[in-house]
């Protein structure tokens, strides 16, 4: 599909910049919640959840299995 080929470029380079794919906001002003020893769970404002990785600073998408049970 041709949109779903342009459109994830632009995704990926989008969280390669910290913001989010959806809103534009900064993740890093997105509230940050620990998972693990190394990565967070960051909530944008538009429900879009990331996870993030401590060492190596990149955002990317949660898959849902990652995603806390109860919500
Ligand atoms: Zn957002």
């Amino acid at each position: 599909m041709l949109f779903k080929t342009l459109i994830a470029p632009l995704q990926q380079w989008l969280m390669s910049q910290g913001k989010c794919v959806g809103c534009g906001r900064e993740l890093s002003a997105a509230e940050h919640k620990k998972h693990g020893k190394n990565e967070e769970l960051v909530y944008c404002q538009c429900k879009r959840i990331y996870m993030f990785s401590k060492s190596n600073k990149a955002y990317r998408r949660a898959l849902i299995e990652e995603l806390p049970k109860n919500a």
